[in-house]
């Protein structure tokens, strides 16, 4: 089943996936084998495939599925109807042994809700009708995105060519960086350049590592930029390996995106073949191996220090720092990491110059943003917008404004973590930094539209329970503390005092972001929306 995988305790996720993949779980049998395949011990492997949650540890003697079925009830999707579809679907294949069926967190599908995943294949817009009929095509592997074998762009690939040609030297490409202002599009806006300058500062071996984990509720960007531009995001990362001089880059990707890995795998193939013949013209050039990852459905991967644990073949638990992975990151070594859509900016900046991408922005904000807009508005998608555009303005400019029979209640500038704005709030500008004063932020631009048929207590709800789902359980505050607010949440009065006690150890006393950030969506609701949780 693992054959052609090299047997390295680092590749112990990708070993899982065949046997998933294969077998439909992981049988005890079988992970006892790759242990000693691995030159691991039993609990080793156990732990790490009992993390993730597309694994499924079970009995030697348990009769597996031949099809997992997941039904996103994340927000967007609940907003369309995917927990009446979930409940639809499980009385239609109850005592269907082939099938199992999975309430799924966010799956990256939210302009196309309710979105459900019937084996590998994303099913958008999903009925119980055509996931019965993809179940009964046996079709379940990915869909072939269109991009796919599309013919090469003239443009793909240029400014590498400069690069290796000579016309842009490694320091000139920095300094263009620098002049664009360009910020993490992950969801943290850290300075690009700051970190390439670091990095690149260090004794090598330095590694890159590009994450295309977006699990952040009502983000679906990066899946949109790979499935129509691939090869953007792969000449940034090329780019980025020369300039910074890394021997090998790693690119983590969601498990969700089963087309996505489909096409990746495509695009590397070609790839090596291009750098082959670059390798012939420009000898000194030096190119870093590529190896592409699954995730396996942990959102806390997305938080860099989780990945890069992940990477190296160990539940993604995030690290404390300092150290920062810039400085000690993938096995130790100084790691650029970045997310795929920030890389994927770097041959429009070389191409039409730094100065244009900072010169772009409202309300004196800089650059541009790609906005997954989703929930009660006209035209849910993908939208490059200003930096410092309105939610308004987004709403209205670009998504075609409410959905009919919709008015602006609240809305999320972040996803599950940023907090949830009042309508009245409307015109502030979208950005980072732009809205800590009412304790929320942008972080990776996932814009989620409430109307007034909406509950923003329940919404808030739902998102702590997705937080306790998805903590990974390594710090007290965190774990405790997003089971305590749900708990607390579900009175049908609040108890403000203790939520905001609790809020404040979460805040303070977390590892990590999610931790963190898990108490922005009820401090939201007792500052904004008192009275839903009042007696
Ligand atoms: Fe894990 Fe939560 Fe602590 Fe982060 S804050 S390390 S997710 S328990």
């Amino acid at each position: 089943l693992c054959a052609g995988l090299e047997p390295r305790a680092e590749l112990l996720i990708e070993h899982l996936h065949r046997l998933q993949d294969a077998e439909g779980g992981l049988r005890q049998g079988l992970l006892a084998a790759l242990a000693e395949r691995l030159c691991l011990s039993q609990a080793e492997v156990h732990e790490v495939a009992s993390f993730y949650h597309h694994f499924e540890v079970v009995a030697d003697d348990t009769a597996l599925p031949t099809t997992t079925l997941r039904v996103c009830t994340s927000l967007s999707c609940a907003m369309a109807g995917g927990e009446s579809l979930l409940a639809d679907l499980r009385q239609r294949l109850a005592g269907d042994k082939t099938v199992r069926v999975v309430e799924a967190p966010c799956i990256g599908q939210c302009h196309r809700a309710p979105a459900a995943c019937v084996g590998q294949r994303q099913l958008p817009q999903a009925s119980v009708e055509s996931v019965s009929a993809a179940l009964a095509s046996g079709v379940t592997g990915p869909r072939a995105l269109p991009a796919s074998g599309a013919p090469e762009s003239a443009q793909a690939y240029a400014q590498l060519r400069r690069l290796l040609a000579g016309e842009l030297t490694p320091d000139a490409v920095l300094a263009e960086l620098k002049v664009s202002g360009l910020r993490g599009l992950g969801g943290a806006g850290f300075p690009a350049w700051r970190k390439w300058d670091t990095v690149r500062a260090q004794p090598g071996p330095r590694y890159l590592v590009v994450n295309i984990d977006e699990g952040e509720v009502g983000t679906f960007k990066d899946w949109q930029l790979l499935a129509t531009q691939p090869r953007l995001a792969l000449e940034g990362l090329l780019i980025a390996a020369l300039v910074v001089g890394v021997e090998k880059a790693w690119i983590y990707l969601r498990d969700e995106y089963h087309d996505c890995r489909l096409l990746l795998q495509d695009e590397l193939v070609a790839l090596r073949q291009r750098i082959q013949g670059w390798q012939a013209e420009f000898p000194h050039a030096v190119f870093p191996a590529i190896e592409l990852r699954r995730g396996a459905g942990a959102y806390v991967c997305g938080e860099e220090s989780a990945l890069i644990e992940s990477l190296e073949g160990r539940r993604g638990l995030p690290r404390l720092k300092p150290p920062i992975v810039a400085l000690q990151g993938l096995f130790g070594r100084p790691t650029l990491a970045h997310n795929v859509e920030t890389l994927s900016w770097l041959p429009a900046i070389l191409e039409q110059g730094g100065a244009w991408l900072a010169g772009q922005g409202r309300r004196g904000r800089s650059g541009l943003r790609r906005f997954s807009v989703s929930g009660r508005v006209r035209n849910p998608g993908c939208y490059l917008a200003p930096a410092g555009i309105t939610l308004r303005e987004l709403v209205d400019e670009f998504a075609g404004g409410m959905a009919d029979g919709h008015e602006l209640q609240a809305w999320l500038p972040g996803g599950a973590s940023g907090g949830i704005l009042p309508a009245a709030l409307a015109e502030l500008p979208l950005d980072f930094d732009t809205l800590a004063a009412q304790g929320a932020f942008v972080g990776s631009m996932a814009v989620v539209v409430l109307s007034q048929q909406d509950s923003v207590r329940e919404v808030a709800t739902e998102l702590m329970r997705f937080f306790e789902h998805e903590s990974c359980g390594q710090c007290t505050p965190c774990r405790a503390g997003t089971t305590q607010a749900r708990a607390l949440m579900q009175a049908p009065a609040w108890d403000a005092e203790r939520l905001t006690e609790l809020s404040h150890v979460m805040r303070e006393a977390s590892i990590c972001g999610l931790g963190q950030a898990a108490p922005n969506p009820f401090d939201s609701v007792l500052r904004f929306f008192p009275r839903e949780v009042q007696p």
